[in-house]
């Protein structure tokens, strides 16, 4: 059993042709609202992968909230611990996005911040039930930090995508198992810039100083530097025509948990992950870019 806590969002999503100046009003085109919120993404890269999981998450008593929830179930993720919270919005992102490819983003949090240590404590027993809890850093990272020490309290493998890049308190740091940063991320929490194998295998140890048995850092089409106790490879990735990369990351993370949940060895697992995750980047937006199990298999097989 996969236990994913995390955000979940609202994406709005609007293409200009470049970012306005301020005061500035320009003429966007192809809005969309899409689900998105790295917890989420994680969640239904999980469950389309096949993961007995069960997500912890706050929505808001408003229609994306239940939009949300129904398609959740529909992705075959247990939803007795997605909180409605009333009186609260959903979490939404404001997207724009360039033609040069870059994108500014605002994010309302929303019902996320309504994920708390006190809301979290009656769903503490499918921690301590479950295999893995896989977290990001979107929602209140007291939270975050109660549910790893009732993870590891229990025996539970904590697995950390610690994303968006943010520094991290040590205590937190010393009750994570396997750690997902992307190179970003990782010079945030190390201090160490990642641009050779070397520098990513620096950063892997200063993560390992910490107690974390398993680093992967994730290096975009190149695929990942995995480090297990000082020991480091890079696992390539495959090679596809990316369109988007959005929730590549939290697409890699879901599948990965879900394959090594089957008992895979973890290049095994990796593997899969990479697959999941450049079928993503070949399509637009976050959750509907990513792949259903039969889509993985598939790829896998070419
Ligand atoms: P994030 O999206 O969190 O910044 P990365 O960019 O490192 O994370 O990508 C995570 C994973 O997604 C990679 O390890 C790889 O499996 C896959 N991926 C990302 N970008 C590409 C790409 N252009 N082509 C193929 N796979 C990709």
């Amino acid at each position: 059993k996969l236990i994913v806590m995390g955000s979940v969002n609202a994406d709005h999503i609007l293409s200009v042709p470049r970012f306005p100046l301020p005061g500035e009003t320009l003429k966007g085109q192809d809005y969309q609202v899409v689900f998105g919120g790295k917890g989420a993404n994680q969640a239904v890269a999980a469950g389309r992968s096949g993961a007995d999981v069960t997500f912890i998450a706050c929505v808001g008593d408003d229609d994306p909230g239940r939009q949300m929830m129904s398609q959740f179930e529909t992705d075959g993720i247990d939803t007795q611990a997605v909180m409605t919270i009333a009186g609260m919005k959903t979490g939404v992102a404001l997207i724009w996005v360039a033609d040069s490819g870059e994108n500014c983003i605002g994010i309302a949090a929303g019902a996320n911040a309504a994920l708390t240590v006190e809301r979290l404590d009656p769903y503490l027993p499918l921690i301590a039930d479950a295999q893995i809890l896989l977290v990001q850093l979107e929602t209140p990272l007291t939270a975050v930090e109660a549910a790893a020490r009732h993870a590891k309290a229990h025996g539970t493998l904590v697995v950390l995508n610690p994303a968006p890049a943010t520094a991290l308190p040590t205590a937190l740091l010393k009750l994570v198992d396997v750690i997902t940063p992307n190179e970003t991320e990782a010079e945030i929490l190390t201090g160490i810039k990642v641009t050779t194998d070397q520098d990513a295998q620096r950063a892997a140890d200063a993560l390992h100083a910490l107690g974390i048995k398993v680093v992967l850092i994730t290096l975009g089409a190149r695929g990942v530097w995995l480090s297990e106790n000082g020991v480091g490879e890079l696992i390539p990735g495959f090679t596809v025509k990316a369109v988007d990369t959005t929730a590549a990351g939290d697409t890699f993370n879901g599948a990965l948990v879900t394959r090594w949940l089957e008992g895979r060895a973890i290049r095994e697992a990796i593997r899969f992950a990479h697959a999941a995750a450049a079928i993503s980047v070949t399509r637009a937006g976050a959750q509907p870019s990513v792949p259903t199990r039969q889509e993985v298999d598939a790829f896998l097989q070419q």
